[in-house]
């Protein structure tokens, strides 16, 4: 199969399954990401099949059950140590080889948006930024108390993906570092620090 639906035809027929692996309270977040993304993606002139693909996948393992998940690491002997034991973010990745090994989705840049999705890593590419910040631009999120923030980075964002990158790389390293200071992983810490490189040698 060579198509970008993998084993399946069309997008609807993966959106019944994605819809079944998910809760509904994840499939609606799911579906408030796919229209930012498509939103995102038509800004930038990128493929909103995509986009649109890649934001229905990107949260497809989040409601796997424990024992699924690890059957699914031993079966592809996935390697996650890297994450240490920050395991809210584990998702990301056994999502991307889920999309390659049981959807048989072979896009790269579709498997590394969903890999790093929750957070990102050093010299992006675009759908990779249009799914970062579409997970956290879903318009459903709920934001109590941090409305003020999520305007400012959604108008930064349709804007210039960038500069929404990079006040959101921002805003959640500031998040991170108080309520798990002990605990972040590698790659938010270095996307972090390279895209705040890059904006001071742009300066
Ligand atoms: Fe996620
Ligand atoms: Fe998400």
């Amino acid at each position: 199969m060579s198509g970008i639906y993998g084993k399946y035809n069309s997008y609807e027929e993966l959106y019944e399954e994605v819809k079944k692996l998910e809760k509904e309270k994840r499939f609606n977040h799911t579906l408030g990401v796919v229209s930012v993304a498509e939103e995102l993606a038509k800004l930038n002139n990128y493929d909103v099949s995509k986009a649109r693909l890649a934001a229905l996948l990107h949260d497809c393992c989040k409601n796997l059950s424990d024992e699924d998940k690890d059957e699914f690491i031993k079966k592809y002997n996935i390697d996650l140590s890297r994450f240490g034991n920050v395991d809210q973010i584990k998702h990301g990745p056994i999502g991307a080889y889920y999309l390659k090994y049981v959807f048989e989705i072979e896009d790269e840049d579709i498997f590394n948006a969903v890999y790093y999705h929750s957070t990102g890593r050093p010299d992006m590419s675009t759908l990779e930024k249009i799914i970062y910040l579409a997970d956290f631009l879903d318009p459903g999120r709920d934001r109590t108390g941090y409305e003020e923030n999520y305007l400012k980075i959604k108008d930064l964002s349709y804007n210039n993906l960038d500069d929404g990158l990079f006040m959101t790389l921002e805003r959640t390293m500031y998040y991170l570092k108080l309520k798990w200071p002990d605990n972040i992983c590698d790659d938010s810490k270095n996307t972090y620090e390279y895209y705040k490189n890059l904006r001071e040698s742009n300066n």
